[in-house]
């Protein structure tokens, strides 16, 4: 077996120097990659993993052997003790269970072992994670397995490296259990769907490659502070405080200079996360104070996914090392802008044409309007289901808040591409309705791919030669809305090529007049969900309802649409989810939902007991004392007017505080009482949930009235300064 003695060389520590280093000088050299494979693997064991990776080859137990020695030899020469199958179960983290290469063989006698059954598969004590019903707790065994299109990687923390084999997880009757088992089902159906389509434009094609890039949006706050803040520590977002004097009026952070503490903690990370073989590009400034953003160059979608479930890890690590907290929740702060998660999406042919690329030829053209037409047909007749893949509880703060994309699913096409759209429709040519110039398929600019206007308002923009899915949450996995955007997509272009094949049976036909009858038909029926406009705007609220479009505000309703019959046909039939996955996969977004409300409640409920009423009381105190010193000394009662107001202002707030908060606890109780989940989830959201709003309303009005000294919580003045 070929090898090397090369150890990894260990990062400077030293402040400053690294950022001198060139960063491919590192990249990637914690991960078992296409180079450290070629070292330590032979000939033949590079071909299985390919083939496994591309194609879905099983590997035999043999191959798994050898494989599994090169990879131990790699990840020990690099200091790992330990390895852990690393997967994605359906909650917000990744999962790990480290299990050392250590076998004893004496009782002073071990060796290091690592055989290609331990690499394959693994079966987690698996009953503690969320299974939506399907795996009873006599039937709790769960299996991890190998995906070998995604590379190993060693993780380095405090001091232990530990060899990750990322994996799928799926129960011991056969559902799937995680984010990655069916992320890679829809990616393998688009893939074949569109290589099929793309095929009708160039026989050469044999494959395709789902691309996304994702970007990261998250805040930051001092670890101090967000130590002194209960809801931030427990929610992830605050459940009180008034508004900061200065929040984003002046638009000032936005790709502001990048604070001297924060860039030290970007450089940190992104050190550790190009270690690991994260694509990392851009950094900046985002528009709300204390809000950021990272993003990677685009990446095989499998392989982005899993690089931004790592990344999100790598990041809270190395904030630790900087006294900081990232929040990667949709809407830490009121009243300044949440976070999302913007995945660029795309799908590029082994012939390295990228399908969403306006081309310079009309054939070319022909084959991108296939797709951006198929893509808009796709979102409008699966719109509910993008909506139910990007629901929760954090994201109902930020969908259709006004400063964040809504919860209409509309597509920005914008304005070059709008006006093909209608001049192909109506097979103009020469002059416009508007006067312009019509715009053919022979005539898309190239030049379109820089120069097509933003709208940052779209859930769902055209940008130039990727489609931008916008309205993800900041903290989802993006597997979820992957597995419904590439589901949705793969079934269009099945559908789109079963008519071109029955059109060219027809006598006569040419595939270029037979592709563009179909397309026409498709822009006629979907071209309602193309919105150019302000999608903050209530004006658009309105239009949207008037063309049909759904505006679904909160999770529990959103969700029924991953139950509907034309969304359990199309990944039953596609065979991405069994119907029992669906039922499971939902009950479990229900339960996460309820249960987040419920922590929210409870912390609420203790913060307005524990702190929020006594600080108003305290203060309340000194003002009734400092009233009754000065009428002592003969002061006249004019003199203390202010106080006397101030007193019957705070009693008014703590009485109504109070009152919400009980009320707000029985409403918790009522509804703990339910045992169906979706009933459930609709008390939280509508009953319980408002409470909040008018306790809020309180608190916040208390903590403009209260002396600074005497209130205990950080505020948002304090928490948004990181300097
Ligand atoms: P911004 O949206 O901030 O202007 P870009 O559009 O340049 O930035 O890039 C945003 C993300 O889109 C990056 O991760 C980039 O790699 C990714 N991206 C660019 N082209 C494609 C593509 N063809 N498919 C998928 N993602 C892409
Ligand atoms: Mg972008």
């Amino acid at each position: 077996m070929p090898g090397s003695n090369k150890t990894v060389p260990s990062r400077k520590k030293d402040n400053g120097s690294i950022a001198e280093t060139p960063i491919s000088a590192y990249f990637g050299e914690c991960v078992f990659g296409p180079e450290a494979m070629k070292q330590y693997l032979s000939k033949e064991a590079l071909k299985a993993i390919d083939d496994a990776a591309r194609f879905g080859k099983s590997i035999d137990r043999d191959m798994a052997d050898q494989i599994a020695l090169g990879m131990q030899q790699w990840a020990m020469e690099r200091g790992a003790t330990h390895y852990t199958h690393w997967f994605q179960p359906l909650r917000g983290t990744t999962a790990e269970k480290h299990d050392s290469f250590f076998e004893p063989i004496a009782s002073d006698r071990g060796v290091e072992r690592f055989s290609g059954k331990a690499l394959v598969q693994q079966e987690p004590d698996a009953s503690s994670f969320p299974s939506g019903g399907i795996r009873n707790t006599f039937e709790a065994r769960g299996y991890t397995a190998w995906d070998p299109s995604s590379p190993a990687f060693i993780i380095e923390k405090a001091g232990c490296k530990t060899l990750c084999i990322p994996t799928i997880f799926v129960s011991y009757t056969g559902e799937a259990l995680d984010y990655k088992a069916p992320l890679l089902k829809a990616v393998a159906f688009v893939r074949e769907a569109a290589t099929e389509v793309a095929q009708l434009f160039d026989s050469n094609v044999k494959d395709c490659n789902v691309s996304l890039g994702i970007e990261q949006e998250y805040f930051l706050v001092d670890a101090e502070l967000f130590q002194q803040r209960p809801d931030l520590m427990y929610a992830g977002r605050t459940l009180l405080g008034h508004s900061p004097a200065k929040g984003q009026q002046l638009e000032d952070h936005y790709f502001g200079s990048i604070p001297n503490r924060v860039l030290a903690f970007m450089n940190d990370f992104e050190i550790e996360a190009h270690r690991l073989g994260i694509p990392l590009k851009t950094r900046h400034n985002e528009v709300a104070p204390a809000q950021y953003e990272c993003a990677p160059q685009f990446e095989e979608v499998n392989l982005a996914v899993d690089h931004n479930s790592l990344l999100m890890d790598v990041m809270n690590a190395v904030a630790d090392r900087h006294g900081l907290k990232v929040l990667l929740h949709e809407k830490p702060f009121k009243g300044i802008n949440g976070s999302g998660k913007h995945n660029n999406w795309s799908i590029i042919t082994d012939t390295g044409v990228n399908v969403l690329s306006p081309g310079a030829t009309p054939e070319k053209n022909l084959q991108f309007l296939t797709f951006f037409i198929n893509t808009i047909k796709a979102v409008y007749d699966h719109a509910d289901l993008l909506r139910a893949s990007i629901a929760s509880a954090g994201n109902d703060h930020r969908l259709g808040a006004n400063e964040a994309p809504p919860a209409i699913m509309s597509i920005f096409a914008g304005d070059t591409l709008s006006n093909v759209l209608e001049d192909f429709e109506n097979k103009a040519s020469g002059k416009r309705q508007d006067g312009k110039k019509s715009i053919t398929i022979a005539n898309i600019p190239e030049i379109l791919l820089d120069n097509t206007d933003r709208n940052r308002t779209s859930p769902f923009a055209f940008t130039g030669n990727k489609f931008e899915f916008r309205a993800v949450g900041s903290s989802d996995n993006c597997a979820a809305n992957m597995i419904a955007l590439n589901t949705i997509v793969g079934n269009q272009l099945k559908a789109f090529r079963a008519e071109v094949d029955a059109g060219m049976k027809k006598k006569g036909a040419k595939l270029e007049n037979v592709i563009s009858d179909i397309l026409r038909g498709y822009i006629k029926s979907s071209k309602s969900i193309l919105f150019g406009g302000n999608g903050y705007s209530d004006a658009w609220v309105k239009e949207a309802k008037r063309r049909g479009l759904s505006n679904i505000k909160t999770t529990p309703h959103a969700l029924d649409a991953f139950l509907s019959d034309s969304t359990v046909d199309l990944f039953v039939k596609n065979g991405i989810f069994t119907r029992k996955e669906l039922e499971a996969r939902t009950e479990i977004r229900l339960e996460t939902y309820t249960l987040r409300l419920q922590i929210e409640g409870r912390i609420l409920n203790e913060m307005v007991q524990n702190s929020i009423i006594p600080s108003a009381v305290n203060y309340q105190k000194k003002l009734a004392d400092n009233v009754a010193s000065l009428l002592n000394i003969g002061q006249p009662k004019t003199s203390v007017k202010a106080q006397l107001d101030l007193i019957a202002e705070i009693s008014k707030h703590i009485n109504a505080l109070y009152e919400n908060n009980n009320r707000m606890t029985d409403e918790r109780a009522k509804a703990n009482k339910l045992s169906d989940a979706h009933k459930k989830a609709l008390a939280y959201c509508d009953k319980v949930k408002p409470l909040f709003d008018k306790i809020r309303e309180s608190a916040d009005a208390l903590e403009q009235l209260v002396d600074d000294n005497e209130w205990q919580l950080p505020k948002y003045r304090e928490l948004l300064y990181v300097g």
